[in-house]
């Protein structure tokens, strides 16, 4: 799984506002994707649904990265703690 079929800049991805995702063409004439959700937790590879071809997504991680995150839920258990 560590052998990318290509490397993709986002930019070049197509964005579906309905499914909060990026898609790419993929050589077997489905579609790579990878999800907004993917992007903000640090992931990288786009997997196409119909074959075992990965492409790795060039992108600025930290611009994703920088609002919410699933880490967000374990900070209101900290004040139960101390209080
Ligand atoms: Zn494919």
């Amino acid at each position: 799984m560590s052998v990318f079929h290509d490397e993709v800049e986002l930019e070049d991805f197509e964005y579906d506002e309905d499914t909060c995702a990026y898609y790419f063409p993929c050589p077997c004439g489905d579609r790579f994707v990878i999800t907004e959700e993917d992007l903000e937790n640090g992931e990288e590879v786009a997997t196409c649904p119909s074959c075992s071809l990965i492409v790795k997504v060039i992108y600025d991680k930290e611009a994703f990265m920088s609002g919410e995150t699933i880490q967000a839920p374990l900070e209101p258990k900290l004040e139960l703690a101390q209080s």
